[in-house]
């Protein structure tokens, strides 16, 4: 099973994906964590990443689309995967769809986590205050606010792409994690048919 997490910055989508992947099975690939992981390096792709991501702006598409393309590419991703972060262009959504489609893979389910951005402000300020010296150097209010703007205007036409599809599914993201998790559940057992729908917040 294949799956994609969509929503805003901070809507939950690292910690439903990390609780899907434990449920299921399959892996986390979260394209930030693997940029993390590249500053934490100090290589050249790290310095390039720590710039942009502490300025809230994306990645360059070519860059991030080779990054998953070598990464689905490795065995271990045939147990299935869960996709938190990517795509976050509609370049990075047909160069998947063009590269699953090479390799003979479907994507299961596409869920997009609806939130409030009031609340995301809330659990980023609340992310900052828990985490003290680990914070995320792009854990800032600022950065935050850039963030959602680059999500509106790069990010959200991913929906209505995945929408044409008929392969969009939303949940509430206000609600607690465990009833996050059971609406994520209910998308993936509903059988075909018509485009799965949990939640309660409306469509783009
Ligand atoms: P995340 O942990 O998913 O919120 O990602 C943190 C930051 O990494 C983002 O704000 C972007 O700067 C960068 N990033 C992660 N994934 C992508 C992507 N698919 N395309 C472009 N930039 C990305």
């Amino acid at each position: 099973m294949n799956l994609i997490l969509l929503g805003p910055p901070g809507a939950g989508k690292g910690t439903q994906a990390t609780a899907l992947c434990e449920r299921h099975g399959l892996l986390h690939l979260s394209t930030g964590d693997m940029l993390r992981a590249a500053v934490a390096r100090g290589d050249e792709l790290g310095r390039k990443a720590k710039e942009i991501m502490d300025a809230g702006k994306l990645m360059p598409d070519s860059l991030m689309v080779a990054m998953i393309e070598q990464r689905i590419s490795q065995p271990d991703c045939k147990a299935g995967f869960v996709l938190d972060g990517f795509p976050r262009t509609v370049p990075q959504a047909e160069a998947l769809d063009m590269m699953l489609a090479e390799k003979g893979l479907k994507l299961h389910a596409i869920i997009e986590l609806c939130v409030d951005e009031a609340v995301l402000l809330d659990r980023i300020r609340k992310r900052i205050e828990e985490s003290g010296d680990a914070k995320r150097t792009d854990d800032s209010e600022e950065t935050l606010k850039k963030r959602l703007e680059v999500y509106r205007e790069q990010t959200a036409p991913i929906l209505p792409y995945y929408k044409a599809q008929g392969k969009l599914a939303q949940v509430d993201g206000m609600q607690d994690i465990d009833n996050v998790s059971r609406q994520i559940e209910n998308i993936l057992n509903s059988a075909g048919g018509r485009p799965p729908r949990a939640g309660v917040a409306p469509g783009p």
